[in-house]
């Protein structure tokens, strides 16, 4: 168990046994108070009862003295047997025998006073008088007695409320503490932590190095530098992608786009270009007598003049024009937003930057060569890419047979 557990536990406990405390002090007020109903009350009535009894009995044995006639007397004293035979006054031994003494005297003086008349009646008052004193004396003792004992059952339920104070005073306190160490442990065992752990977050987020930690810091450190390789390899393979996406749009041998990437373009262009009622133009080229060139300078001096027009074109064309090679020897160039005159002021530019070319063969000879030019500008009339450029081809065909190294506007 570790030594967090084991302070919640401790405190849980100490808790619980504050909550029992302060519920058996509870118990015990309740049983205290009860006792003044069931016994304190109850011993109160019965010794009002005695004393009572017994202060009538004194009474009545005084005032049947005073009685004229024995009949009288006789009849009295026959009434006050329901005194002696009062349940009150069956209580102790002591009540009898003093209650039996007392009627006792009485019974003397009665006899007395049947022989002598009411010239005893002086004699049997003397001799009531210390038994009368004695009975008030028991009511005195037994009432006094009774107040004790109801004191006594008070003052047990006044100590019980005091000890229940006492017990509920510490449970709070303990309970106080139970939250103040609850609070403590919720702030050192995940506050704390989660504090870091999103500090930790916060620095990844920005890219930077965490600091040493706890486990779960380590863990995301772990995951960090996972994600930072895994970032570095998703850069690359991108590269590489875009790498592969250009080798396989690029022509090798002049670094201009390749027929697949003219066509997909082109298309995308001319489509804009309807669209908006854009003038959008082409310019198709094919070098002259190639072959010538080829037989005279073998494949590779045929290569190096299509290196070499490559590198002229790139050079030259606006970044928003397409320039491709079509063909073995043939080239194409889109014009965006260009109408049929500047596109052909721009296939002449070509035409007189190819013819001023001078190439330096590998036989050390300076090689001049030349190309023919068809030009068209997009119209309604062309459904598509090959019928817009098959007009080009025929400006491109009449420029081959009206002698080369010019320029042809289609119809
Ligand atoms: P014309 O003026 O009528 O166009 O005459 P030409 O000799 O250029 O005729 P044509 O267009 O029929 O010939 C093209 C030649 O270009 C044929 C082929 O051997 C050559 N050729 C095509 N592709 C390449 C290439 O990549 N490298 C080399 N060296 N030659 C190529
Ligand atoms: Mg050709
Ligand atoms: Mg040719």
């Amino acid at each position: 168990m570790t030594a967090t557990a084991t302070i919640v536990v401790v405190v849980a406990l100490l808790s619980a046994v504050a909550v029992w405390m302060v519920a058996l002090q509870q118990a015990e007020i309740e049983n205290k108070a009860s006792r003044i109903y069931d016994v304190a009350m109850p011993k109160t009535f019965e010794a009002t009862r005695v004393v009572r009894g017994l202060e009538r009995l004194a009474r009545d044995g005084e005032a049947i003295l005073w009685v004229a006639t024995a009949d009288e007397r006789d009849e009295r004293r026959l009434r006050l047997q329901t005194v002696r035979d009062d349940s009150a006054l069956q209580g102790t031994s002591e009540i009898r025998e003093q209650v039996a003494s007392a009627l006792a005297v009485l019974d003397e003086n009665l006899v007395d006073m049947r022989l002598s008349g009411v010239a005893a009646r002086a004699a049997a008052l003397t001799r009531w008088e210390p038994v009368a004193q004695s009975l008030f004396n028991l009511g005195v003792q037994l009432g006094a007695e009774a107040v004790d004992s109801a004191l006594a059952e008070s003052d047990g339920i006044f100590g019980a409320v005091q000890a229940a104070r006492r017990s509920l005073l510490l449970a709070m306190a303990i309970i106080a503490l139970a939250l103040l160490v609850a609070t403590a442990l919720i702030f050192l065992v995940f506050a704390r932590p989660l504090k870091r752990l999103a500090a930790s977050l916060r620095l990844a987020g920005e890219g930077q190095a965490m600091s040493e930690g706890s486990e779960a810091i380590h863990e995301l450190q772990v995951l960090h530098d996972a994600a930072v390789a895994l970032a570095r390899s998703h850069q690359q393979l991108a590269a590489m992608r875009s790498q592969l996406d250009r080798l396989a749009h690029t022509d090798d041998l002049t670094g201009l786009a390749n027929r697949r990437m003219f066509q997909e373009r082109a298309a995308q262009m001319l489509e804009l270009a309807k669209r908006y009622g854009d003038p959008c133009s082409i310019i198709v080229f094919d070098l002259d007598h190639f072959k010538t060139i080829n037989d005279r300078f073998g494949h590779e001096g045929g290569d190096l003049i299509l290196r070499v027009l490559g590198q002229y074109l790139r050079d030259m064309a606006r970044t928003v024009d397409l320039v491709a090679r079509v063909g073995g020897e043939e080239f194409a160039v889109v014009l965006p937003h260009t109408g049929l005159p500047v596109a052909q002021m721009a296939a002449i530019r070509i035409c007189d930057g190819v013819a001023a070319l001078r190439t330096k063969m590998p036989d050390e000879q300076v090689l001049v060569f030349t190309a023919s030019f068809g030009v068209a500008q997009y119209q309604l009339g062309d459904n598509d890419l090959a019928a817009f450029m098959h007009r080009a081809d025929q400006a491109l065909y009449r420029a081959k047979a009206g002698g080369r190294n010019r320029v042809e506007l289609a119809d």
